[in-house]
C-alpha cells in the first residue's frame, strides 16, 4: 500500500479504494449523470478512472475538475457496486482538489481552476448557509424577491441565461417561515420517559424549515423522548464535506461534537438526511489530526457518531427496544408517495423504517415512484451550481411522482422536498403537496386534516 502513497494520498488508501474498482460496469446504469449524458467520464467507473489518474500523478485539468463537479454525491453507485468500492471516500477526497486551486496547495494545473462565476459563486454559498443568522438576514431580500413575481420572472428572462445559478436559487427558495419552528432548549416526554434525545436543527432547516424541526420535536416527545435542543449548535458541517472543504467540516463537527457532549443523551437525531449521514462519518474526519490532538478528538468523533440516528432509524429502534408506538395514529387518507434521500437511502441504507412507519398511519395508501430511486437533483447545493442538470433530473422525477398519482409526496431530507416542490410546480399540473415525514407523522398524532399537509381536496 505504501509504494503507492503520493503527497495527495499519504496513507495510500485513496489509491486502494480506488483499486478495488474492477470496471465491470455494473454502477453505470444506477448513476443518474450517466443516465442523463450518456458519457463515460460522467460515470462512477469513469469519475474512478480520472482519480486514479491524478493519484498517479496526472494534473487535475479543468476536464477532470468538470467531471467531477457534474457528480451528484448521490452514492447511487455504491450498493450497485458487487466489489464494495468505497467512492464517497475517492469522491469527497477529490473534491477538495479544485477547492485548493490558488492555495498553492493541490494539483490543479495553471489555468484549470474554476471559473470566477464558479468561485464567486461557491464563496457566497459557502459564507451564508452555514450560518443561521447571515441566512435569516437573506431570507426577507428572497421573500420580497418572491412577492414581486422575480422568481418567476428569472425562469424565463435574460437571467435564464446569463445567471442560470441566480433563477435557481429563486426557483427553489422556500416561500413560508420557518419562524414558528424555534424550539426550547427542552421539550419534555409525554408520559413515562423512554429515552433522552439530542436534536441536530441544522443550519439552513431552521432558518427555512423551522415548522419540520418542531414537528419532529413534537413527535419525539409525543414518543416518551425529552428531547434536549443545545443551543449553541450550528452547520453540521456536512455541506462542506459534501463539497471538499474538508478542513471547515472537520471545524463544525467539532463544535457540534462539543454541543452533544455537554447535553448528555442517549442519541443524536437528525432529520435531514444529508446532516445525519455526514455525522456519522464524524469518526473518520480526524484520522489524519495533528499527532496528541487525534486520539482524543478521534475517540469523541467515534462515540459521537455511534449515536447519530436518523429520524426513521430512531424510532425503529425506540419502537423494537421499549414495546413498540405510544402515540395513536389518526387517519391520513391520501395515496402518498415516499422519496427515497439518497443520503438516507445509499448512504445510510435507510429505506425500509420511513416506508413502515407511513404504513402505520391508518388511510394512507402508500405507493412507489417507478424510478428505480434515483436522485431528484437537489444533492446539497448541487442544484445551485449545476443548475441545469439539477433541473433536468427534478423534471424526470415530477413525471415519475406523477406516475403514482399520489397526492402527496413524502421525504426525510428538506433539499429534496425544496426541489420536488419546484418541479412539480413548474410542470404545470395537478397541486401536489410536498411534506417532511415529521410533519406527516406529527398531522396523524394530532388529528389534523390533510389540508394542514397542504394536501388539496380532491
Ligand atoms: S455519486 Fe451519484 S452521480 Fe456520482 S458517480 Fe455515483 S451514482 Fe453517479
Ligand atoms: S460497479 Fe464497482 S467495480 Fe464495477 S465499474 Fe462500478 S465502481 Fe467499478
Amino acid at each position: 500500500m505504501d509504494d503507492q502513497a503520493g503527497p495527495l494520498d499519504p496513507g495510500g488508501h485513496l489509491a486502494e479504494a480506488a483499486a478495488d474498482c474492477v470496471h465491470c460496469g455494473f454502477c453505470l446504469p444506477a448513476c443518474p449523470t450517466y443516465q442523463l449524458w450518456g458519457e463515460e467520464m460522467d460515470s462512477p467507473r469513469g469519475r474512478i478512472h480520472l482519480i486514479s489518474q491524478v493519484l498517479d500523478g496526472a494534473p487535475v485539468t479543468e476536464k477532470v475538475i468538470t467531471h467531477l463537479d457534474r457528480c451528484l454525491g448521490c452514492m447511487a453507485c455504491m450498493p450497485a457496486c458487487p466489489s464494495g468500492v468505497r467512492y464517497n471516500e475517492l469522491i469527497e477526497a477529490a473534491r477538495s482538489w479544485p477547492e485548493e486551486a490558488g492555495t498553492g496547495a493541490g494539483p490543479v494545473q495553471p489555468g484549470a481552476a474554476r471559473s470566477a462565476r464558479d468561485r464567486a459563486m461557491r464563496a457566497a454559498i459557502f459564507a451564508t448557509f452555514p450560518y443561521p443568522k447571515r441566512l435569516r438576514a437573506l431570507a426577507g431580500p428572497l421573500r420580497a424577491a418572491q412577492r414581486a413575481g422575480l422568481d418567476r420572472l428569472a425562469q424565463r428572462g435574460p437571467a435564464a441565461r446569463y445567471a442560470p445559478e441566480l433563477a435557481g436559487s429563486l426557483r427553489l427558495a422556500p416561500r413560508s417561515s420557518g419562524r414558528q419552528g424555534r424550539l426550547p432548549a427542552r421539550v419534555p416526554a409525554r408520559g413515562p420517559r423512554r429515552a433522552v434525545v439530542g436534536m441536530l436543527t441544522g443550519c439552513v432547516q431552521q432558518v427555512f424549515f423551522g415548522g419540520v424541526n418542531t414537528a419532529t420535536a413534537r413527535v419525539l416527545a409525543a414518543e416518551g423522548c425529552d428531547v434536549i435542543v443545545p443551543p449553541g449548535q450550528g452547520c453540521c458541517g456536512a455541506l462542506s464535506l459534501h463539497s471538499g472543504r474538508p478542513a471547515e467540516a472537520a471545524r463544525f463537527a467539532e463544535r457540534t461534537i462539543a454541543e452533544f457532549e455537554r447535553a448528555g443523551v442517549d442519541a443524536i437525531v437528525a432529520n435531514s438526511a444529508g446532516c445525519g449521514s455526514a455525522m456519522k462519518e464524524y469518526g473518520g474526519f480526524y484520522a489524519h489530526a495533528a499527532e496528541g490532538e487525534r486520539d482524543s478528538l478521534a475517540a469523541r468523533a467515534v462515540a459521537f457518531s455511534g449515536r447519530v440516528r436518523d429520524f426513521s432509524e430512531f424510532l425503529a429502534e425506540l419502537y423494537r427496544e421499549h414495546g413498540g408506538p405510544r402515540a395513536a395514529r389518526h387517519e391520513l387518507n391520501a395515496i402518498t408517495a415516499y422519496h427515497d434521500a439518497c443520503h438516507l437511502a445509499h448512504a445510510q441504507r435507510i429505506r425500509q423504517q420511513p416506508r413502515d412507519l407511513l404504513r402505520g398511519i391508518p388511510g394512507l395508501n402508500l405507493v412507489e415512484a417507478g424510478d428505480g430511486g434515483t436522485c431528484c437533483g437537489s444533492a446539497g447545493v448541487y442544484n445551485l451550481l449545476q443548475p441545469e442538470a439539477a433541473a433536468e433530473l427534478g423534471q424526470r422525477k415530477a413525471a415519475a411522482l406523477r406516475g403514482t398519482g399520489a397526492r402527496l409526496v413524502v421525504s426525510a431530507n428538506p433539499g429534496c422536498s425544496l426541489q420536488i416542490a419546484a418541479a412539480l410546480a413548474a410542470d404545470g399540473g395537478e397541486p401536489v403537496a410536498v411534506a417532511h415525514i415529521a410533519e406527516v407523522l406529527d398531522a396523524s398524532f394530532r388529528g389534523l386534516p390533510l389540508s394542514a399537509l397542504g394536501v388539496a381536496p380532491g
